[in-house]
C-alpha cells in the first residue's frame, strides 16, 4: 500500500501529469469508453469519454479473493430462493401491500410460475462491496447489495477500463504496477454467456432481444455487449426495442413462443424494466407478461428480479434464512461474513423499535426503497424526514434499514468531460467493488453457475450515494496489493 501511496505521489508531481490526462481521454475515446451527452442523450452524434479514474486505486488483494469466492454461493443462493414460491411469497407480503411496482412484479411472477414453472431462464448478477474500515484495523469486505437486473457497465467499465489503466500505468513510468492488475474478461464472458443461453434455445433464425429504455445515455455499454456477442456468433440478430414498442409489435404464437415484428424472440435480456418510470402504462406491464411466460429465455425473468429486492437482502441478514437454502455451512459462511445489519420496518414493535434506534443515531444507518438505478436512497436529515412521513402506517414496510458502511478511503484522480483538464487534483475516494456471475437454469436445475469479472467504480468520499450512470461514481479498476 505503501508503494503505491508513494508512486502515486512520485505522478503528481510530474509536470508532464497533465499531458497524461489529456493521453487517457484520447484512449478512452478511441476505445470507447464513451457515453451520449447530457444535452442530446437520444443521439450518438456527439459523445464524450465516461468520467474516470486516472489511475486504478488500491484494492486489498485478500478481499478482491474473498469477493470472487463467494460469488457462485450468491449466484446459487439468489437461484434457490427464487424456486421456493412459499418463502417469496412470505417475504413479499408486506411490500405488495404498500408497493405496487413490487405488487405488479409479483403478479407477473405468480402467474409465470403457474403457466411456466420449468422454463429456462437466465440471470447476470452483479454482487457489489465496499471495503469497511472502522478502526484502525483491516479493512473487511461488505456487500451493498446484489444487483439482479441490468447490472451496467460490463460492457464499457472492464476490459477497456483495465487496458486505459495498464496504458496510463505504463505511460507515466509504472510498468510493475501495471502488472498488479487482474485480468478482467467480464465483456467477453458476459458475451459468451448470453451466446450460450440463444443456443440452449436451439433455434438459430431465433433473434435476441435488448429492452431498453427510449433515452439511454449509456447506450455505448449495451452496445459493446451486443457487438462482442455478434463477434462470437455472426449468426445472432440483436434487437433493441422498448417495452411499449414490444407491447405493440409483439405477441404469443400459437406455440407460446415471443414473436416481434415477425421475428420469433430466443432471448430477452432487460437494461429496462427495473424501475416504476419504464412502466408508463399498461401497455408496459402487458409487454412484460408477454415476454415472462413466452418460451423465450429471459435475463432476468421476474422471479430473479425479486428476489434481488433490498428486501431480500434484509429477510436474509435474519438468523436461519440463508441456512434454508444453503447446507453447506463453508458457503454460508462466505456468504453472511458479507453482510452487515438490517432491519425491517414491518408494523409492530419490533418495527417500531428499529425506527427509535434510527431515530437516535441517523448516521449509522442508509434507508432504503425496493428501488434500483442509484440516487433513491435517504440519508441523514432526509432518512429521519422520510421515517416520520411514513413510520405511523404501512408505506414504512416498502423500506428497509442498512447499517452504513465506513468504506477505506483511497486518493483519487477523477478525471470528467465538461470539467476542463487542468493539473489534475486528487480527491478523497471511496471505491466499490462489483463481481459479475451468471446462472442459466431450468426450473429448480442449475445449469451452469460461473464468475464472469469485475467492475470497480469511485466517488468522492463526501457523496453518500453511488452510481456512475447518475453522475456520481466514475469507473475505475483495482490494483492488488
Ligand atoms: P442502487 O440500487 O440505487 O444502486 P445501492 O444499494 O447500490 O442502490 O446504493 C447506492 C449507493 O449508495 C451505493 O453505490 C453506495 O455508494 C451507497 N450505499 C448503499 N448502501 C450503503 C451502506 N450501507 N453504507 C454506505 N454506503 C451505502
Ligand atoms: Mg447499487
Amino acid at each position: 500500500m505503501d508503494t503505491v501511496s508513494k508512486k502515486l505521489s512520485q505522478f503528481l508531481e510530474q509536470r508532464s501529469a497533465d499531458q497524461v490526462v489529456l493521453d487517457a481521454v484520447d484512449y478512452a475515446i478511441c476505445n470507447g469508453i464513451v457515453m451520449r451527452t447530457r444535452l442530446k442523450p437520444t443521439s450518438s452524434d456527439v459523445v464524450q469519454h465516461a468520467p474516470f479514474t486516472l489511475l486504478p486505486s488500491p484494492v486489498p488483494k485478500n478481499l478482491y479473493e474473498q469477493a470472487i469466492s463467494v460469488q457462485k454461493d450468491f449466484n446459487f443462493l439468489m437461484h434457490a430462493i427464487s424456486q421456493d414460491p412459499e418463502f417469496m411469497k412470505s417475504a413479499f407480503s408486506t411490500i405488495i401491500h404498500s408497493d405496487d411496482f413490487t405488487r405488479r412484479l409479483f403478479e407477473i411472477y405468480e402467474t409465470a410460475l403457474l403457466e411456466k414453472p420449468k422454463k429456462t431462464a437466465m440471470a447476470i448478477i452483479r454482487s457489489d462491496y465496499m471495503f469497511n474500515k472502522t478502526d484502525e484495523s483491516e479493512p473487511s469486505l461488505k456487500q451493498i447489495e446484489v444487483n439482479m437486473i441490468a447490472s451496467s457497465f460490463g460492457g464499457i467499465g472492464t476490459e477497456k477500463t483495465r487496458s486505459l489503466h495498464g496504458y496510463t500505468l505504463r505511460h507515466a513510468g509504472f510498468e510493475d504496477v501495471a502488472t498488479s492488475l487482474p485480468q478482467n474478461k467480464a465483456l467477453q464472458n458476459l458475451a459468451q454467456s448470453i451466446v450460450n443461453a440463444w443456443d440452449l434455445y436451439g433455434d438459430n433464425s431465433a433473434v435476441v432481444v435488448f429492452v431498453i429504455t427510449e433515452i439511454e445515455n449509456n447506450i455505448f455499454d449495451q452496445r459493446a455487449l451486443e457487438f462482442r456477442i455478434c463477434e462470437i456468433q455472426p449468426d445472432i440478430v440483436v434487437k433493441r426495442y422498448t417495452l411499449t414498442q414490444i407491447s405493440e409489435l409483439g405477441d404469443h404464437d400459437d406455440d407460446g413462443n415471443m414473436v416481434i415484428n415477425d421475428q420469433k424472440v430466443g432471448f430477452v435480456y432487460y437494461r429496462a424494466g427495473y424501475s416504476p418510470d419504464h412502466y408508463h402504462s399498461e401497455k408496459e406491464w402487458d409487454a412484460r407478461l408477454l415476454l415472462d411466460t413466452s418460451t423465450a429465455i429471459n435475463c432476468p425473468c421476474v422471479a430473479h428480479q425479486l428476489v434481488g429486492a433490498k428486501k431480500m437482502q434484509q429477510i436474509l441478514s435474519q438468523p436461519n434464512m440463508v441456512e434454508r437454502f444453503i447446507k453447506d455451512r463453508n458457503s454460508v459462511k462466505r456468504i453472511r461474513d458479507t453482510f452487515v445489519g438490517f432491519y425491517g420496518l414491518e408494523m409492530g414493535s419490533a418495527g417500531d423499535e428499529s425506527i427509535q434506534k434510527v431515530l437516535q443515531h441517523p448516521e449509522n444507518y442508509v434507508l432504503k426503497p425496493q428501488l434500483e438505478g442509484g440516487g433513491n436512497n435517504l440519508y441523514n436529515d432526509e432518512m429521519v424526514a422520510k421515517l416520520k412521513e411514513v413510520g405511523e402506517d404501512d408505506r414504512r414496510c416498502s423500506y428497509i434499514v442498512m447499517e452504513k458502511i465506513r468504506p477505506m478511503t483511497v486518493q483519487s484522480i477523477i478525471v470528467r468531460s465538461e470539467a476542463g483538464y487542468d493539473i489534475p487534483t486528487p480527491v478523497e475516494g471511496v471505491s466499490e467493488l462489483g463481481i459479475y456471475g451468471y446462472i442459466i437454469v431450468k426450473g429448480d436445475q442449475i445449469l451452469h453457475n460461473s464468475i464472469a469479472g469485475h467492475l470497480l467504480r469511485t466517488k468522492s468520499s463526501h457523496h453518500n450515494d453511488g452510481g456512475v450512470a447518475s453522475g456520481v461514481a466514475v469507473l475505475d479498476s483495482p490494483m492488488l496489493y
